[in-house]
């Protein structure tokens, strides 16, 4: 900031479509949301920034699924399973560069295909009559009588609107309800896995296997390896076994950045890129396995875990997972302990979302879905991957789907209605 500032001046801009549903941000919850409300005969729109769909779970390059739920979330998972897009790791495999298994995790640690994502969703789409504005970001909300009735969005077209009787905020960042003036909390943890970025990327043609056994073999030299590795890196991050035996995930852990900030954005992207080749080399010089590989690629999107978390009509929180809370309009079942972090010691075994949480407690017109949902820090860390999200999104968009055939505002939607409508989609509500 150099302290001047510059005046807009007003102009009168083209509003492109008007839709029953507006979903910004394509991500496990906006792709989600919006298959659910064109299923549920909504006219939808799915606006997303990026030329492809699935937000970090394609772009980001997050590949791993530690569990599964019923719903959209299964869908995936059957059309990966048809295309050989998902491997599902053996215990060896599925070991983190710390030789710890992933938490809450069970014995199902599957990895994805990113691009065989890309294209399953498209599909899903497509089939669902969802319609697409991709390369569009949804800058400003439209809001009359404290009721967002539409959005701004910036594209090579230009400044465009488009108007949607519900629109659904799955930015992740709670771009559109932070523009829109929503309440919402900001705070970011700095202890938590929420506030560490990363630029996820590949290494190609190594041996997993060979890797494995040496690992195995060699724990104490291991544990010096990591070591050294993440003093190459300057940050934490680790080889995991990907959906390929011959490729491998490198995930990392960056921390200090401010993911809603410009400039630290392109120095997290420079500063991970700066360690990239001296990571590649040591790995490729100094691990059985990656004497052949090669940098394959990194994510074009910037991973970023945690941000603007909506205060909704209810704020999910650490003590609801201690609890094992149940909710009269619970939309999305878990199972306590499922998500990321360590499980909470002797939790109940399991845990309701209730609606509420998706709903702004400011503002009308609104939904969110995914990770910007209403939630203290520790529960937004625990359900803020890519399954809940997906569950989030199939409950905002059905929702959003009633609240619009009811011809009422979302917070007034008929909880039993949404219930029942979710149970058919075989969601165990
Ligand atoms: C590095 C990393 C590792 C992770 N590891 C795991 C893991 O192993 N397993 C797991 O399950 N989860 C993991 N997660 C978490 C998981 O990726 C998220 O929980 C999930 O992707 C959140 O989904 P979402 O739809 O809320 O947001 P996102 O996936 O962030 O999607 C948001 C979408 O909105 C678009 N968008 C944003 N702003 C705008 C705008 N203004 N206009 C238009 N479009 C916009 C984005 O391009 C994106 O497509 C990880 C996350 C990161 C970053």
């Amino acid at each position: 900031m150099i302290g001047k500032t510059y005046l807009e001046p007003p102009r009168e801009i083209n509003v492109l479509k008007e839709v029953e549903v507006l979903v910004i941000g394509s991500g496990p919850g906006g792709i989600s949301a919006a298959i659910a409300a064109a299923r549920e005969g909504a006219d939808t729109l799915l606006v997303e920034r990026y030329g492809h769909l699935g937000g970090m779970a394609t772009g980001g390059l997050v590949l791993m699924y530690t569990f599964w739920l019923p719903g959209q979330c299964m869908e995936w998972r059957e059309r990966l399973e048809k295309l050989e897009g998902i491997r599902f790791l053996s215990s060896t495999q599925g070991l983190m560069l710390g030789g710890s298994a992933v938490p809450g995790s069970g014995p199902g640690i599957s990895m994805a295909d990113p691009e065989l994502l890309k294209c399953i969703l498209n599909d899903m789409a497509g089939e669902a009559g969802v319609k697409l504005l991709l390369h569009s970001w949804g800058t400003q909300a439209i809001v009359e009588d404290n009721t967002v009735k539409g959005v701004i969005f910036e594209s090579k077209s230009g400044r465009q609107a488009i108007m949607g009787k519900v629109v659904i905020d799955a930015t992740g960042d709670g771009d559109i309800f932070a523009a829109a003036g929503a309440e919402f909390d900001g705070y970011v943890n700095p202890k938590l896995r929420t506030s560490q970025v990363a630029v996820v990327f590949r290494i190609a043609n190594i041996d997993w296997d060979t890797f494995a056994e040496f690992r195995a073999a060699n724990p104490e030299k291991w544990a010096e390896m990591r070591e050294k590795v993440d003093e190459v890196a300057g940050f934490h991050l680790g080889p995991i076994a990907s959906s390929r035996n011959d490729v491998t995930w490198v995930n990392n852990f960056l921390e200090g950045y401010n993911i809603l900030n410009v400039e630290d954005l392109t120095k997290a992207e420079v500063t991970v890129r700066k360690s990239m080749v001296p990571v590649f080399e040591y790995f490729k010089k100094s691990l059985p396995g990656f004497e052949k590989s090669f940098l394959f690629d990194s994510a074009p999107q910037i991973g970023t875990r945690g941000s603007r978390r909506i205060i909704g009509e209810y704020i999910f929180s650490e003590d609801d997972m201690k609890n094992g809370a149940t909710f009269e309009d619970a939309v999305a079942v878990f199972a306590n302990g499922a998500g990321a972090g360590s499980p909470q010691g002797s939790t109940p075994p399991r845990l309701e979302m209730p609606y509420r949480c998706l709903v702004p407690k400011s503002m009308d017109g609104l939904l969110v879905a995914g990770r910007n949902f209403s939630s203290d820090t520790v529960m937004n860390t625990r359900l803020n991957v890519i399954q809940p999200c997906i569950a989030m999104g199939q409950a905002a968009g059905t929702a959003a789907a009633l609240a619009v055939q009811s011809n009422v505002e979302p917070r007034k939607v008929d909880y039993k209605a949404l219930r029942k409508r979710l149970a058919a989609q075989g969601i165990p509500v």
